[in-house]
Protein backbone atom coordinates (compact mmCIF):
# COMPACT_ATOMS: atom_id res chain seq x y z
CA UNK A 1 0.00 0.00 0.00
CA UNK A 2 0.84 3.40 -0.78
CA UNK A 3 0.70 6.82 1.06
CA UNK A 4 1.41 9.82 -0.54
CA UNK A 5 1.51 13.13 1.92
CA UNK A 6 1.27 16.83 0.88
CA UNK A 7 2.72 18.90 3.54
CA UNK A 8 4.57 22.22 3.69
CA UNK A 9 6.64 20.09 6.52
CA UNK A 10 7.53 17.04 4.38
CA UNK A 11 10.49 16.34 6.68
CA UNK A 12 8.34 16.67 9.98
CA UNK A 13 6.24 13.66 8.58
CA UNK A 14 9.54 11.56 7.03
CA UNK A 15 11.30 11.37 10.43
CA UNK A 16 8.22 10.46 12.61
CA UNK A 17 7.44 7.66 9.91
CA UNK A 18 10.44 6.29 9.36
CA UNK A 19 10.86 4.96 13.08
CA UNK A 20 9.92 1.60 14.78
CA UNK A 21 7.34 -1.10 12.74
CA UNK A 22 6.48 1.86 9.76
CA UNK A 23 10.14 2.34 9.20
CA UNK A 24 10.32 -1.22 9.15
CA UNK A 25 7.36 -1.98 7.12
CA UNK A 26 9.11 0.88 4.51
CA UNK A 27 12.07 -0.64 3.98
CA UNK A 28 10.87 -3.97 3.70
CA UNK A 29 8.54 -2.60 1.21
CA UNK A 30 5.52 -3.63 2.55
CA UNK A 31 4.18 0.08 2.40
CA UNK A 32 5.01 3.27 0.31
CA UNK A 33 5.41 6.73 2.17
CA UNK A 34 6.48 9.64 0.15
CA UNK A 35 6.23 13.42 1.39
CA UNK A 36 6.02 16.32 -1.13
CA UNK A 37 6.26 19.84 -0.30
CA UNK A 38 3.20 21.77 -1.43
CA UNK A 39 5.81 24.91 -2.14
CA UNK A 40 7.55 23.03 -4.69
CA UNK A 41 4.60 23.66 -6.87
CA UNK A 42 4.60 27.14 -6.12
CA UNK A 43 4.25 29.70 -8.88
CA UNK A 44 5.18 32.60 -7.37
CA UNK A 45 8.63 33.74 -6.96
CA UNK A 46 8.59 33.59 -3.45
CA UNK A 47 7.00 30.34 -3.22
CA UNK A 48 3.88 31.34 -1.20
CA UNK A 49 1.69 29.01 -0.59
CA UNK A 50 -0.98 31.37 1.65
CA UNK A 51 -2.83 34.14 1.11
CA UNK A 52 -5.79 36.14 3.02
CA UNK A 53 -9.17 34.79 3.41
CA UNK A 54 -11.98 36.70 0.62
CA UNK A 55 -14.79 38.25 2.97
CA UNK A 56 -12.46 38.70 5.51
CA UNK A 57 -11.05 37.21 8.93
CA UNK A 58 -8.42 36.24 10.71
CA UNK A 59 -5.40 34.10 9.44
CA UNK A 60 -4.09 32.81 6.38
CA UNK A 61 -5.40 30.08 3.52
CA UNK A 62 -3.60 27.91 1.58
CA UNK A 63 -4.23 28.21 -2.15
CA UNK A 64 -5.65 26.00 -4.06
CA UNK A 65 -3.23 25.81 -7.29
CA UNK A 66 -0.20 24.78 -5.51
CA UNK A 67 -2.08 22.33 -3.70
CA UNK A 68 -3.85 21.01 -6.89
CA UNK A 69 -0.37 20.90 -8.83
CA UNK A 70 1.14 18.91 -5.76
CA UNK A 71 -1.60 16.07 -6.47
CA UNK A 72 -1.73 16.02 -9.84
CA UNK A 73 2.05 15.66 -10.51
CA UNK A 74 1.36 12.55 -7.57
CA UNK A 75 -1.53 11.14 -10.06
CA UNK A 76 1.01 11.60 -12.83
CA UNK A 77 3.77 9.65 -11.10
CA UNK A 78 1.67 6.41 -10.10
CA UNK A 79 -0.18 5.81 -13.13
CA UNK A 80 -0.07 2.27 -12.04
CA UNK A 81 -2.03 2.22 -9.05
CA UNK A 82 -5.31 0.46 -8.61
CA UNK A 83 -8.15 2.12 -6.01
CA UNK A 84 -6.67 5.76 -4.69
CA UNK A 85 -8.72 7.88 -1.74
CA UNK A 86 -7.71 11.26 -1.21
CA UNK A 87 -8.04 12.18 2.29
CA UNK A 88 -7.82 15.69 3.52
CA UNK A 89 -7.18 15.81 7.33
CA UNK A 90 -9.08 18.21 8.79
CA UNK A 91 -10.79 18.81 12.40
CA UNK A 92 -14.53 19.18 10.61
CA UNK A 93 -14.05 15.45 9.27
CA UNK A 94 -15.52 12.11 10.82
CA UNK A 95 -13.79 11.15 13.39
CA UNK A 96 -11.14 8.15 12.60
CA UNK A 97 -11.93 5.07 14.31
CA UNK A 98 -10.80 1.44 14.04
CA UNK A 99 -13.31 0.71 11.48
CA UNK A 100 -12.49 3.52 9.36
CA UNK A 101 -8.41 2.42 9.43
CA UNK A 102 -9.56 -1.25 8.55
CA UNK A 103 -11.79 -0.01 5.82
CA UNK A 104 -8.85 2.39 4.55
CA UNK A 105 -6.69 -0.84 4.01
CA UNK A 106 -8.64 -1.29 0.60
CA UNK A 107 -7.38 1.05 -0.97
CA UNK A 108 -4.14 0.54 -2.67
CA UNK A 109 -3.05 4.20 -2.34
CA UNK A 110 -4.08 7.46 0.29
CA UNK A 111 -2.75 10.73 -1.12
CA UNK A 112 -3.49 13.06 2.34
CA UNK A 113 -3.48 16.76 2.45
CA UNK A 114 -2.24 18.52 5.61
CA UNK A 115 -3.64 21.69 5.64
CA UNK A 116 -2.02 24.63 8.12
CA UNK A 117 -2.85 27.88 8.99
CA UNK A 118 -6.36 28.49 8.91
CA UNK A 119 -6.68 25.59 6.24
CA UNK A 120 -7.54 25.14 2.69
CA UNK A 121 -9.03 26.88 0.26
CA UNK A 122 -12.59 25.22 -0.25
CA UNK A 123 -12.64 24.60 -3.98
CA UNK A 124 -9.72 22.35 -3.41
CA UNK A 125 -11.45 20.14 -1.34
CA UNK A 126 -14.03 20.20 -4.09
CA UNK A 127 -12.07 19.17 -6.74
CA UNK A 128 -9.51 16.43 -5.41
CA UNK A 129 -11.23 15.22 -2.02
CA UNK A 130 -13.03 12.11 -1.28
CA UNK A 131 -12.77 12.57 2.15
CA UNK A 132 -12.15 14.89 5.49
CA UNK A 133 -10.91 12.83 8.52
CA UNK A 134 -10.28 14.37 12.05
CA UNK A 135 -8.25 12.84 14.49
CA UNK A 136 -10.16 14.16 17.50
CA UNK A 137 -12.56 16.92 18.42
CA UNK A 138 -10.05 19.79 19.05
CA UNK A 139 -8.12 22.08 16.83
CA UNK A 140 -3.76 21.67 16.00
CA UNK A 141 -1.60 23.75 14.06
CA UNK A 142 -1.11 21.88 11.70
CA UNK A 143 -2.46 18.20 9.26
CA UNK A 144 1.24 16.49 10.17
CA UNK A 145 0.68 14.70 13.11
CA UNK A 146 -2.91 14.05 12.37
CA UNK A 147 -1.43 12.58 8.77
CA UNK A 148 1.01 10.05 10.97
CA UNK A 149 -1.33 8.70 13.34
CA UNK A 150 -3.93 7.86 9.91
CA UNK A 151 -0.60 6.11 8.45
CA UNK A 152 -0.03 4.45 11.38
CA UNK A 153 -3.29 3.10 12.19
CA UNK A 154 -4.15 2.14 8.56
CA UNK A 155 -0.04 0.39 8.15
CA UNK A 156 -0.42 -1.64 10.84
CA UNK A 157 -3.20 -3.56 9.49
CA UNK A 158 -1.64 -4.01 5.71
CA UNK A 159 -0.51 -7.75 5.50
CA UNK A 160 2.90 -8.38 6.59
CA UNK A 161 3.46 -5.11 8.50
CA UNK A 162 3.00 -6.53 11.77
CA UNK A 163 4.52 -10.15 12.54
CA UNK A 164 2.20 -11.37 13.75
CA UNK A 165 -1.29 -10.71 12.18
CA UNK A 166 -3.29 -11.98 15.21
CA UNK A 167 -1.92 -9.41 16.90
CA UNK A 168 -4.74 -6.64 15.93
CA UNK A 169 -7.55 -9.64 16.10
CA UNK A 170 -8.06 -9.53 19.83
CA UNK A 171 -6.97 -6.05 20.22
CA UNK A 172 -8.66 -2.78 21.61
CA UNK A 173 -11.70 -1.57 19.68
CA UNK A 174 -11.64 -4.29 16.66
CA UNK A 175 -14.52 -5.49 18.40
CA UNK A 176 -16.16 -2.85 20.09
CA UNK A 177 -14.25 -3.64 23.25
CA UNK A 178 -11.36 -2.58 24.55
CA UNK A 179 -8.35 -4.95 25.56
CA UNK A 180 -8.38 -6.90 28.70
CA UNK A 181 -5.13 -5.85 31.27
CA UNK A 182 -1.43 -8.01 29.84
CA UNK A 183 1.20 -8.73 32.17
CA UNK A 184 4.55 -10.38 31.63
CA UNK A 185 7.96 -10.85 33.28
CA UNK A 186 8.14 -10.41 36.53
CA UNK A 187 5.49 -12.57 38.45
CA UNK A 188 5.67 -10.30 41.35
CA UNK A 189 6.04 -6.54 41.00
CA UNK A 190 5.48 -4.10 44.11
CA UNK A 191 3.17 -6.16 46.12
CA UNK A 192 1.26 -7.23 43.19
CA UNK A 193 0.72 -10.83 41.20
CA UNK A 194 0.04 -12.07 37.55
CA UNK A 195 -3.84 -13.54 38.00
CA UNK A 196 -3.61 -17.48 38.71
CA UNK A 197 -4.81 -18.33 35.86
CA UNK A 198 -2.62 -17.04 33.05
CA UNK A 199 -0.04 -19.07 34.91
CA UNK A 200 -2.18 -21.93 34.76
CA UNK A 201 -2.04 -23.13 31.15
CA UNK A 202 -5.45 -23.67 30.56
CA UNK A 203 -6.41 -22.22 27.39
CA UNK A 204 -10.15 -22.45 27.74
CA UNK A 205 -10.47 -20.88 31.30
CA UNK A 206 -7.41 -18.52 29.68
CA UNK A 207 -10.19 -17.16 26.98
CA UNK A 208 -12.98 -16.68 29.76
CA UNK A 209 -11.24 -15.21 32.07
CA UNK A 210 -10.04 -12.60 29.23
CA UNK A 211 -13.64 -12.06 27.85
CA UNK A 212 -14.71 -11.00 31.34
CA UNK A 213 -11.80 -8.52 31.78
CA UNK A 214 -12.19 -7.05 28.57
CA UNK A 215 -15.68 -6.39 29.30
CA UNK A 216 -15.33 -4.82 32.94
CA UNK A 217 -12.51 -2.76 31.14
CA UNK A 218 -14.90 -1.09 28.86
CA UNK A 219 -17.57 -1.01 31.21
CA UNK A 220 -14.97 1.27 33.62
CA UNK A 221 -12.97 2.60 30.90
CA UNK A 222 -15.36 3.29 27.59
CA UNK A 223 -18.53 2.74 28.56
CA UNK A 224 -19.83 4.75 25.57
CA UNK A 225 -18.56 1.69 23.29
CA UNK A 226 -21.16 -0.76 25.20
CA UNK A 227 -23.88 1.97 24.58
CA UNK A 228 -23.19 2.16 21.10
CA UNK A 229 -23.23 -1.35 20.66
CA UNK A 230 -26.46 -1.46 22.59
CA UNK A 231 -28.18 1.05 20.80
CA UNK A 232 -27.14 -0.70 17.46
CA UNK A 233 -28.79 -4.36 19.33
CA UNK A 234 -25.44 -5.98 19.47
CA UNK A 235 -24.68 -8.10 22.53
CA UNK A 236 -21.08 -8.58 24.19
N1 LIG B 1 -9.87 26.82 10.54
C1 LIG B 1 -9.94 25.39 10.57
C2 LIG B 1 -11.27 24.94 11.17
O1 LIG B 1 -11.81 25.66 12.01
O2 LIG B 1 -11.75 23.85 10.79
C3 LIG B 1 -8.81 24.81 11.41
C4 LIG B 1 -7.49 24.87 10.73
S1 LIG B 1 -6.24 24.08 11.66
C5 LIG B 1 -5.62 25.42 12.64
C6 LIG B 1 -4.95 23.84 10.49
C7 LIG B 1 -4.91 22.44 9.90
O3 LIG B 1 -4.61 21.51 10.90
C8 LIG B 1 -6.17 21.95 9.24
O4 LIG B 1 -6.27 22.41 7.91
C9 LIG B 1 -6.01 20.45 9.31
O5 LIG B 1 -5.27 19.94 8.22
C10 LIG B 1 -5.18 20.25 10.58
N2 LIG B 1 -5.96 19.82 11.75
C11 LIG B 1 -6.21 20.54 12.86
N3 LIG B 1 -6.91 19.86 13.75
C12 LIG B 1 -7.13 18.63 13.22
C13 LIG B 1 -7.82 17.46 13.65
N4 LIG B 1 -8.43 17.40 14.82
N5 LIG B 1 -7.82 16.39 12.84
C14 LIG B 1 -7.21 16.43 11.64
N6 LIG B 1 -6.56 17.50 11.16
C15 LIG B 1 -6.52 18.60 11.93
Amino acid sequence: MRFDIMTLFPEFVTRVLEESIIGRAQKSGHITVTARNIRDYSKDKHRRVDDTPYGGGKGMLMMAPPIYDCYASIVEETPEIGKRRVIYMSPRGKVLDQSKARELTAYDQLIILCGHYEGVDARIIEEIVDEEISIGDFVLTGGELPACILIDAVARLVDGVLAAPECHENESLTNGLVEYPQYTRPVSFHGMDVPEVLLSGHHANIEKWRAKESLAATERLRPDLLKRSSEKGEEK
